[in-house]
């Protein structure tokens, strides 16, 4: 009989043991310095699963100080207009060195870094080349630190000619060259066939990392950064805001759509599709638990009601009203059909009997609100138009929400305490998330009364106090 054999991801071998893959991706502010590589070293030594690497280019050491990525940008646009960069690069350059001899590494950064500057100033490279080295020289120098060999990008991640990637060539580029006991790769690009380096977005070395993950069939996708994860609301908002442990991804796709920032938005789908956890942890504390996001939804005890409360300013709602709308067909379509010729991305459509609101991001019509308003009017049958602007969002996500009756209840019932008018509800259909539009004048003040009604002040509340939230909600009232 033919054994049923499921199939494993591929592990590699260390010695005779199989070891977990770990696909470990630095930021900018994680390799800014000598003192930041030597951390990350001890941050490898520290797990033998640890062994594919992932670099972006230095950041920033300190407040006011540049990226690198931010100085090549410059410095391709001196070389395009003709105008010196020699202290750019001379700046930049120091960068690397200062790392190297401090770590004491042999690879000479000062001969090819010469090499690159006389290239770059006589114009050689596109910007995509020569922004890309800085990701390239910091991946070097991390791989004579580290022990391990150097894997360049432009070997394994593959673009076509259009800038997309090309995820079915990777694949198959990272299984034929990947070098199976670990390896130093540059994050942030790639290669076209002919060799063309091509960029990702910018904080595009999270995908890279991601891509990778995928690739090898990944245990784990650790993204090391310079905060301990996700914090469950702005600590510009909110005083002392409690770490998030555990996300799904769609929640992690919720809170980054609307505001939170740490990982880049596109980062989450190779994993995703792939079931790979990512793991978000601090390079500066790296005991702190950081935050694991995963496709598990089921519930930890302990864990709280809310995952994070997040928003985003700056919206518009254009209402539209018309009486005995609800007995006539098409008029919603219409309407719509008007943004999409403008290439309006649409994000909310809240409805009543007689009329209902599309809600857009204010950025995308800026300039041309007042023509959409004009051709609705002469191409729908409508009684009447009214753009509201200085709308702000705010979405209150959880997994834990689902099903589970009081939690808009309590929401709503701070709101109303704290004397804030709601403009809007809305609710994604798989019910992870609350989306209110208020005020602009009265989004923080809004962030914070719905933090607060989940927490008793110094942490988010428990499911199983999900009771008591909705006795003091009903108190207040
Ligand atoms: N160095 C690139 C940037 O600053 C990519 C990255 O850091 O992920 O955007």
């Amino acid at each position: 009989m033919v054994s049923e054999r499921v199939q494993q991801p591929p592990r590699y071998k260390k010695g005779n043991r199989f070891v977990m893959i770990k696909i470990a991706k630095f930021g900018g502010s994680s390799v800014a310095d000598a003192k930041h590589f030597r951390q990350i070293r001890s941050i490898v030594e520290a797990d033998p699963a640890r062994r594919f690497i992932v670099v972006s280019a230095c950041g920033r050491r300190h407040k006011g100080d540049a990226k690198v990525t931010d100085l090549l940008y410059l410095v391709a646009a001196h070389v395009r207009y003709h105008v010196s960069c020699d202290d750019l690069l001379e700046d930049i350059g120091q960068r690397y060195f200062d790392i190297a001899d401090e770590l004491g590494l042999a690879y000479p950064i000062r001969e090819e870094f010469a090499a690159f500057a006389e290239k770059a100033k006589a114009g050689q490279y596109t910007t995509e080349e020569l922004v890309s080295r800085g990701e390239y020289f910091t991946a070097r120098l991390m791989a004579e630190t580290l022990g391990l060999p150097f894997l360049d990008a432009a070997d394994v991640v593959a673009f076509h000619h259009d800038g997309t990637l090309s995820m079915r060539r990777t694949e198959e580029l990272i299984q034929e060259r990947g070098i199976p006991g670990g390896f130093v790769m540059p994050g942030f690009y790639g290669a076209t066939r002919e060799g063309q380096i091509k960029l990702l977005d910018r904080g595009g070395g999270d995908i890279s990392g991601s891509i990778l993950a995928k690739c090898l069939g990944a245990d784990l996708y650790e993204n090391w950064t310079d905060v301990s994860g996700f914090l469950s609301a702005d600590p510009r908002v909110v005083e002392n805001p409690q770490p998030i442990g555990r996300v799904t991804y769609q929640e992690l796709r919720e809170l980054s759509y609307m505001g939170a920032s740490v990982l880049h938005e596109e980062a989450v789908f190779p994993v995703m599709e792939a079931g790979i956890p990512i793991a978000v942890l601090n390079t500066n504390r790296p005991q702190d638990k950081g935050t694991i996001i995963s496709d598990r939804e089921d519930y930890i005890s302990g864990e709280p009601i809310i995952t994070g409360v997040t928003g985003k300013q700056n919206f518009v709602a254009v209402h539209i009203l018309k009486d005995h709308m609800s007995n006539e067909v098409g008029i919603i379509r219409r309407v719509l059909s008007v943004f999409e010729r403008y290439h309006v991305s649409v994000e909310h459509i809240p409805s009543g009997i007689d009329s209902f609101a599309v809600v857009v991001q204010g950025d995308d019509v800026k300039d041309c609100i007042w023509s959409i308003v004009a051709d609705i009017k002469s191409e729908v049958p409508v009684d009447k138009i009214k753009v509201v602007e200085d709308l702000a969002l705010i979405s209150t996500v959880g997994r834990n929400m689902i099903g589970r009756p009081g939690v808009s209840g309590s929401l709503f019932a701070a709101l109303g305490q704290e004397g804030i008018s709601i403009r809007m509800i809305a609710q994604g259909s798989d019910e992870i998330n609350i989306i209110v539009g208020v005020h602009k004048d009265d989004f923080e003040r809004a962030i914070r009364a719905i933090y607060r009604a989940f927490s008793d002040g110094d942490h988010l509340l428990e499911l199983k106090d999900l009771k008591r939230a909705e006795e003091s909600a009903r108190r207040l009232r």
